[in-house]
């Protein structure tokens, strides 16, 4: 991963004023890529042991000199050895305080199994991923076929978190999805849904035009990580206020350079590498004096441009980088 002074450049010019001092970064991946095939190893530059003491040096540059405590998962990839994985999230946030830990979950998964692994562990959370679904293909999967009702119901009795990443091409104005969140938020009012990604708000109409059908029960949040558009906040904000929004950087997917845009109904990764290959091919050398920063400021600008666009105060703002985090027990 590499962090290059115009990237830092770019951060005192737009949003080192913008960022406060204390952060709680909700959707943090963690992982050792021994523990998944090589041919299944995501596609950013990382060292072998994503661990703490890695994430930390990386966001002493990203976000210099702020206090960070974080929620943290495994990296969720089809050939992951979850239970090592697991044990090693476990492992990595003992003793650490400030870091919090959610158990990677598959479907199979029990509550039983969930509950041994939580009295050993400690989890504080879980976190479902569409990839362990037996639907196919894996990203039209409904939500409870790669988080059942046994395990929210589990979760409900601990209070304990659930990031889940909503998939289906409409995300959050699928009306499956749709009644599914608001039926697991109204049964099991303990259990702390997060919706990831502004509930997959990579298209912002998808979480403009669903919102106002999801109901406002007090257990459902939403994470900002690695959206870079501000419609979706900005619809969170509006609908259910900016208590309910969490600061995430989804690193280490935050270090990879480029963007993700809206296109028409659908939105596409606009990466660096994706970005040059075009430029290459088409001779297109105008492109080439565009620099692209990284993932994870692109996201902390669209964040700014829903606060500058909708008033938010300092104190709002604070909030949603560490206080609206701070507020629910599961991390505290
Ligand atoms: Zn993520």
């Amino acid at each position: 991963m590499i962090y290059s002074a115009r990237d830092n450049e770019f951060y005192i010019k737009n949003l080192q004023d913008f960022v406060p001092s204390k952060i709680f970064d909700s959707h943090v991946h963690l992982y050792n890529s021994r523990h998944m095939s090589d041919h299944d190893l995501p596609e950013i530059k990382t060292p072998m042991n994503v661990d703490i003491e890695y994430f930390k040096e990386m966001m002493r540059k990203f976000l210099p000199d702020r206090e960070i405590q974080a929620n943290c998962f495994p990296f969720p990839r089809k050939s992951l050895d979850i239970d090592l994985a697991n044990k090693y999230i476990a492992e990595e946030v003992e003793k650490k305080p400030g870091f919090f830990h959610q158990m990677l979950i598959s479907p199979d998964i029990s509550a039983r199994e969930i509950r041994t692994m939580v009295e050993i562990y400690g989890f504080r959370g879980l976190k479902c991923y569409h990839l362990f679904s037996n639907h196919q293909p894996t990203q039209n999967s409904p939500i409870q076929e790669f988080l059942t009702e046994e395990q929210v119901e589990f979760a409900n009795t601990k209070k304990m978190t659930i990031t889940l990443h909503i998939v289906k091409p409409r995300s959050l104005s699928d009306p499956e999805n749709l009644e599914v969140i608001n039926r697991y938020a109204k049964d099991y009012p303990n259990a702390i849904i997060i919706l990831a990604h502004a509930a997959r708000g990579f298209n912002s109409w998808n979480t403009i035009n669903g919102i106002d059908s999801l109901k406002r029960y007090e257990n459902i949040f939403f994470d900002t990580s690695a959206v870079t558009e501000s419609g979706a906040f900005q619809a969170i904000i509006n609908k259910f206020g900016h208590q309910r929004l969490l600061y995430g950087s989804d690193f280490p997917v935050s270090h990879i350079r480029g963007k993700c845009i809206s296109l028409a109904d659908q939105f596409v990764w606009l990466t660096d590498e994706n970005f040059q290959n075009f430029s290459k091919r088409n001779n297109a050398h105008h492109f080439n004096e565009l620099t692209p920063t990284l993932v994870g400021y692109e996201s902390i600008l669209a964040l700014k441009e829903a606060a500058v666009l909708m008033d938010l105060s300092i104190k709002d703002i604070e909030d949603v980088f560490f206080n609206n985090a701070k507020n629910i027990e599961a991390f505290q």
